[in-house]
């Protein structure tokens, strides 16, 4: 639909910088009116019997699944990343509702007498009500699946804020969302910028939660923005993971999971390796079995068969990393790669950024402590375990973290001193359906995913029963 106005604004692709299509241009005023949508439909949508609900959220996996390639073909064009990778985000997105779907009319309550013995309480759930999920462009498709598939689950409905710079996979697959059944209003969406769009959904009083992934310093101002009416907040805010190598590890395995973990989504992913820790006595082999995989890395518009990793989503975004690895060279990193210039490869419309690995960074250097989105990775050497996790928690982030080792007792060790939300033990950062996710520290808190994902979508509610004729009689004053 268009926005009041009437006005649009354009999404340009990454690799081109070509026009991809122009999307409305919506404001406060669209916001409202999709807000009270959500909030009728909410009546409808949270009293379907559970088995509705249910079957048409799986509807909604075999509609999307049905569009596969119409849908990865749109990721690619405004976000960048390789078709492959747009096809498994488009699968997660599906891989989400049938999680779901199947958890719906599972949930179980408690029946528990009072500690006085006079009655008994009950424990139940309820809806929030309507709950905006503000959405990022690195993952547009699958982190709304995180968001809306738990919500719509446990019954409660949405507005949608897709990132300026991705809307158009996230409208076509809302669009396939009313298609499956849902009753009309009960997921719209809202495309315009965060200033108006985003702040109108904090700032309604209608509105109960905000389901928000993207910037620390944007989930700040969602947390302020909230205070006034109290609502209730799941904030995903990146992170800055660390990934050790022990000196048992086997070294192929961890070559390959630093490779995937760094360089997918050209290094823009919130559980992204952003810092690699070597053991010394296996440092040097490591290092350089990893610099020549990484030169393998073919970097191309992410349509193109043999691409591996696609642009930077936007200048802005490459500027930044660029910055990140100027002022490490500054303080004497040394660029072990640095690949060629995007001119030299012909790709000098797109965002292209060729990957980069840095060995004796300044730990004060700002890519040690500041979140780097994409394919630029310091190295450091580490004594030992003790050393590594002293490192590894020396940020402000949370969010993942792995260690790759052969001995299990080591790597439990370690799991439990790393303050991340999730820690991969031999394992590139893979997120998964039915697995909680959320950060420590200031990576935000509440967790998407898993039977914990869902019950940040339910007020608890307490029913508190006194048995007739037992217990004293209530008399005022007491
Ligand atoms: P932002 O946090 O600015 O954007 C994420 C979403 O928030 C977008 O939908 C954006 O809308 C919206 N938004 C922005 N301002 C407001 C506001 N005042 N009120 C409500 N919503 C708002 O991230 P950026 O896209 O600017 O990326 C910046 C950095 O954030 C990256 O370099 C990276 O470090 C980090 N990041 C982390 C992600 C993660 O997965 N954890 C994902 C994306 C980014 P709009 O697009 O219209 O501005």
């Amino acid at each position: 639909m268009a926005a009041q106005g009437g006005e649009t604004f354009d999404v340009h692709n990454p690799a081109t910088g070509e026009m991809v299509d122009a999307v409305p241009k919506g404001k406060r005023e669209d916001a409202k009116k999709a807000i009270d949508s959500a909030a009728s439909a909410f009546e409808v949508w949270s009293e379907r019997p559970p088995i509705e609900r249910s079957r048409v959220m799986l509807k909604i996996a075999e509609l999307v699944r049905a569009s596969l390639e119409e849908l990865a073909t749109s990721l690619t064009l405004e976000q960048g990343k390789p078709l492959g990778e747009s096809r498994s985000e488009i699968n997660s997105f599906a891989n989400t509702f049938e999680y779901y779907a199947g958890l719906v009319g599972r949930e179980r309550g408690a029946h528990t007498p009072f500690s006085t013995g006079e009655g008994y309480f009950i424990v139940t759930r309820r809806p929030l009500g309507v709950v905006g999920a503000i959405l990022p462009w690195n993952f547009p498709v699958s982190l709304m699946g995180w968001k809306v598939g738990p919500g719509l689950a446990a019954g409660n409905t949405f507005v949608v804020k897709p990132a300026s710079t991705t809307p158009i996979t996230d409208l076509k697959v809302v669009g396939l969302l009313c298609k499956a059944g849902l009753p009309p209003g009960t997921v719209n969406v809202v495309t315009g910028p965060g200033s108006l769009v985003g702040e109108e959904i904090i700032g309604s009083p209608k509105v109960a939660k905000i389901a928000f992934t993207g910037e620390t310093a944007t989930g700040r101002r969602i947390m302020e923005g909230s205070a006034k009416t109290i609502k209730r907040l799941t904030l995903e805010l990146g992170g800055s993971d660390p990934m050790i190598v022990c000196d048992d590890a086997d070294m192929e395995l961890a070559v390959e999971g630093a490779t995937w973990g760094r360089f997918r989504n050209c290094g823009q992913s919130c559980t992204s390796v952003k810092r690699l820790f070597l053991f010394e006595s296996i440092a040097d082999e490591f290092t350089k079995k990893f610099a020549d995989r990484v030169r393998t890395i073919r970097v191309g518009n992410g349509m193109e068969k043999h691409t591996h990793m696609g642009p930077m989503h936007t200048q802005e975004q490459l500027e930044k990393v660029e910055s990140l690895v100027s002022d490490a060279e500054d303080r004497g990193a040394k660029l072990l790669i640095k690949g060629g210039s995007p001119k030299e490869k012909g790709q000098s419309r797109g965002n292209f950024y060729n990957p980069s690995l840095l060995t004796n960074v300044d730990y004060d250097a700002k890519i040690a402590k500041e979140e780097c989105f994409g394919p630029a990775l310091p190295i450091f050497v580490v004594e030992d375990l003790e050393d590594a996790i002293k490192l590894a928690n020396d940020t402000i982030y949370g969010l993942g973290s792995s260690i790759w080792t052969k001995d299990l007792e080591r790597a439990y060790r370690a799991a439990e001193r790393l303050e991340a939300g999730t820690t991969w033990i031999n394992s590139p950062p893979i997120s998964r359906a039915e697995v909680p996710f959320g950060g420590f520290k200031q990576s935000g808190f509440g967790r998407e995913n898993g039977i914990e994902g869902l019950e940040h979508y339910y007020e608890t509610k307490s029913i508190q029963v006194l048995e007739y004729g037992k217990g004293k009689k209530w008399k005022f004053p007491i």
